[in-house]
Order: C-alpha cells, then sequence, then structure tokens
C-alpha cells in the first residue's frame, strides 16, 4: 500500500518543489528539515532550522539543518520549513466506535444521557462492524489531527484493533468489563474471557498494548474489581477506567458502598501506577494526595467534562500534587470532535479561569499532556512521546505560516493557543507517512480513500436514521 500512497501522489510539489522522492526509501531512511523541532524533553528544548533524522522506523539522529552526516547525505528530504514538528499526539482517553455517535443525543447531563440515549442506542446498533467502522472513522479523524496513539475502551475490542492496523496507528486496547449484558457479552467472566482471548491473540504486535477497562465504579461489582487487580498484575496489564466524572456518582457510591469511588477502588486494589482514571473532576485535596503517592494517572477530558455539564477537574492543582496527568477526547458522543488540539487548548484556559490564575498550566505543560505525559501514562515513555533519538518515530508537522498564525514569536505558544488540526500537514507513526494534508487541504491516508469512509459514515447515517 504505501507504494500506491507515495506512487500516486504530487509528491515534490506537496514536499517544497522539485525533491525527488524515492518510493522505496521513504519509509525506511528520510530526513525532515523543519523550522523548529520541539522535542517535549525534559529540559524544555526549542529547537531551530533542525533535522530529523528517521531510519527503520526510529529517530537516529536530531542535528542542525546545516550539519546533515555524510552517512545520510543521499537521504530523501521532507521540507517543513514553515512547520513545528512535534512528537505524535496521544489521546488518554477515547472510544474510538462512538463515532458512529458522533451528535446522536447532545444537551444531557452524563446520568440521562446514558440511561435514556446511549445505552439504548449501544442494544440497538452495536456489533462487530458498528465498532469496526466507527473505530476506522475515528482513525482517520485523529491521524488528521495529529494523534499518533490512543487509549481505547469499548465492545468488540478486535474490530477496533482490525481499524487501527488498517489506519497504520498504536492503539492500547482497553478491554471493557461491566456487570451488564450487552451484544458483546453477558457477564463481567464473558467479558474478561473475550478480553483476554483478543490480548492473547495481539499480544505480540508492537503497535497495539492492553489494559482492562472495567467500565466504571458504577457499572462493576466489589468481586469484578478485585479479580481484574490480581488479573491485572498476572499479566503486567494496565487498568483504565472512569472515575468521579460526576457528583451523582460519588453520591450513588456512597450511598451504596459508604465511602467515595476512590477510596473503594483503593481498597480494592485498583489504584496504582498502571492505572488510568478517565475525567477524575471531582477529586479532594486528600484524594490527589492518595493519587500521587499510589502513582496513578489521570485523563483529563475537559471537552466532554464542559459538555455533559460534569465540572472542572482540577488538573493544576493535580500536577502540583505530583500527579501525572494527560489528555483525552472521550467519544465522539460526548464531545463531539476527537480533538486533541481544542482539548490542550481548552485545559490550558479551563485551569487557569478554575484557579483564577492566569499562570496556571503554562503552554508547555498543556502539551505535555497530550504528549509526553499521556505516554507516560500508558507505560510507552520509553518508545514514544517525545523527539528522542532511539524511539519510535511517530511525529507531526504542524505549519505555522498561514495568515492565522502571523506573527509567530513562539511556536509553543501558537500550537496551544492559535494553532487548530487543520494546520496539521503529515502525521508519521513508526517512521510511515500514515496522513498528509495537500496545499489544497485535501486529506490523504496511507490506507483509507476519503470517499470510502464517507460511504462508510453516510450508510450508518441512513441506518440508523430508519
Ligand atoms: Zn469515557
Amino acid at each position: 500500500m504505501r507504494g500506491f500512497f507515495y506512487a500516486s501522489y504530487a509528491l515534490p510539489a506537496f514536499y517544497g518543489g522539485g525533491l525527488s522522492y524515492n518510493p522505496d526509501m521513504v519509509d525506511t531512511q528520510f530526513i525532515i528539515k523543519a523550522r523548529w523541532v520541539i522535542p517535549m524533553d525534559a529540559d524544555q528544548t526549542l529547537l531551530e532550522q533542525h533535522a530529523i533524522l528517521v531510519d527503520g522506523g526510529q529517530i537516529r539522529a536530531i542535528v542542525p539543518k546545516t550539519e546533515i552526516p555524510e552517512w545520510a547525505a543521499d537521504w530523501a528530504v521532507v521540507d517543513c520549513s514553515q512547520h513545528a514538528v512535534i512528537p505524535g499526539l496521544i489521546n488518554l482517553h477515547a472510544h474510538s466506535s462512538m463515532n458512529l455517535l458522533k451528535g446522536y443525543a447532545d444537551d444531557y447531563a452524563l446520568m440521562p444521557w446514558l440511561n435514556e440515549h446511549i445505552w439504548p442506542a449501544e442494544q440497538r446498533w452495536v456489533s462487530k462492524s458498528f465498532v469496526h467502522d466507527g473505530s476506522l472513522l475515528a482513525c482517520a479523524e485523529m491521524l488528521s489531527g495529529g494523534v499518533t496513539t490512543f487509549n481505547d475502551m469499548y465492545f468488540f475490542p478486535q474490530a477496533t484493533i482490525e481499524a487501527v492496523k488498517r489506519a497504520g496507528m498504536r492503539v492500547q486496547v482497553g478491554l471493557v468489563i461491566t456487570e451488564f449484558p450487552t451484544n458483546y457479552a453477558a457477564t463481567a467472566s464473558d467479558y474478561i474471557r473475550l478480553g483476554t482471548d483478543v490480548r492473547d491473540q495481539y499480544k505480540s504486535d508492537e503497535h497495539i498494548s492492553f489494559a482492562f477497562a472495567p467500565h466504571a465504579p458504577y457499572t462493576v461489582s466489589n468481586q469484578t474489581f478485585e479479580y481484574i487487580a490480581t488479573l491485572a498484575e498476572q499479566l503486567n496489564l494496565g487498568i483504565h477506567t472512569h472515575l468521579h466524572e460526576t457528583q451523582a456518582e460519588i453520591q450513588q457510591s456512597l450511598e451504596q458502598f459508604g465511602v467515595r469511588p476512590l477510596q473503594r477502588l483503593l481498597a480494592l486494589g485498583v489504584i496504582g501506577p498502571n492505572t488510568v482514571l478517565a475525567h477524575g473532576v471531582h477529586l479532594e485535596t486528600n484524594e490527589l494526595e492518595t493519587l500521587s503517592i499510589q502513582g496513578a494517572h489521570i485523563a483529563h477530558c475537559p471537552c466532554s467534562n464542559l459538555k455533559l455539564a460534569s465540572g472542572v477537574a482540577p488538573v493544576a492543582a493535580a500536577l502540583r500534587a505530583g500527579v501525572n496527568v494527560g489528555l483525552g477526547t472521550d467519544g465522539a458522543a460526548s464531545n463531539n470532535r476527537i480533538d486533541l488540539w481544542q482539548e490542550i487548548r481548552t485545559a490550558a484556559l479551563l485551569a487557569k479561569v478554575a484557579d483564577q490564575n492566569a499562570a496556571s498550566l503554562p503552554a508547555y505543560q498543556a502539551l505535555e499532556m497530550a504528549t509526553i505525559r499521556a505516554a507516560r501514562a500508558l507505560g510507552l515513555q520509553e518508545k514514544v512521546g517525545s523527539i528522542t533519538v532511539g524511539k519510535q518515530a511517530d511525529l507531526v508537522a504542524v505549519k505555522l505560516d498561514d495568515l492565522n498564525s502571523l506573527p509567530c514569536f513562539d511556536p509553543i505558544s501558537h500550537l496551544v493557543y492559535v494553532a487548530s488540526r487543520e494546520q496539521v500537514t503529515q502525521t508519521w507513526v513508526n517512521g510511515q507517512l500514515c496522513y498528509q494534508r495537500t496545499p489544497d487541504g485535501q486529506m490523504q491516508f496511507a490506507q483509507m480513500e476519503v470517499e470510502e469512509l464517507r460511504s462508510i459514515a453516510l450508510q450508518w447515517q441512513l441506518k440508523m436514521q430508519s
């Protein structure tokens, strides 16, 4: 497929005029020459006029543009002279197949939204093909916005994996578990068995990792949580769950269990360094300290929290307490854009107003939450999340010379407060160019046709309207 992608596209114009591009070399050895490289390292380095040398899917060197080593003299060159190149973005909380429920039920609070709209729709429509098609559309949306890895949670995970493999992305698959029967499974033990089967099938795939995903404290029993905690430890898998999303969830837990959900999950052994907690909207100071001590991670989903009126997560306080926080979109049914740029900007703005302090969550920290901090939450920090020699070449080029981006005194400021996903011109995963936007704004994917994706979405629209 890559031959088709590179051979059929007018590369010289796109890559800066007149460069000869060897399709056989492009995914093995090439040089990205960038106006800025933002590695997202601990020193907050900003490199100007640098080049990234990609070799066999890995980042082999980062050098000034004028100091390309001789051994790379004949490598293909990608001209990003008006771009900032950043690590691939990581979406730390997604339900990718819910892309087919985008705009299906708006303007409800979480519980009526779930009980009266989303769960009945899922009962009616969710199947293997629903999950595959919804995930494929989500992958396209994410790739076009510079997302290279996402942390998913949904039914029929194998169908999501098939979509992800076609898109060429990375995923951490959350093997969903609830006590409730769905079209996917009947009992908690069915969910666990089906999930571990999928994990066994794909466990050696370099682009796929797994976590158990007990849905939420209000849908999973003590016994199941305890069993999952044991199993996760035995199999060395993470745990991905929703936690403290709404006040109603906390109230229900107090009534049913006499404790807040975090306290309950802590006692059940669910909270630890391999745990990613989606939302964490309602967390008190002592609870942030607990999460910090346990080394658990929060997936902050500001837009979903705003849309469902769940509240404003205390993100700056969490970071100050030493809790690692990444950013997620949540599903398209509650967002409705699977757009990490929107989450980055909203997170930065929301933290300031929540703290009544304009210095809260500065731009660089917001960008960290969509890259290296999210990688750390998934245990993938040695592999992705920063532009570092030896790491996988998951890279994104963002064009910063359009009229709305000028003047540009600080590319990091622009990435957070100005840029939109339409400015992403290339997304590479493991050194493979998976997405590019042409100068006239057309989307192109390595292994997916835009027209096919449109037709899949429209077919589901017709079906679900009937
Ligand atoms: Zn969610």
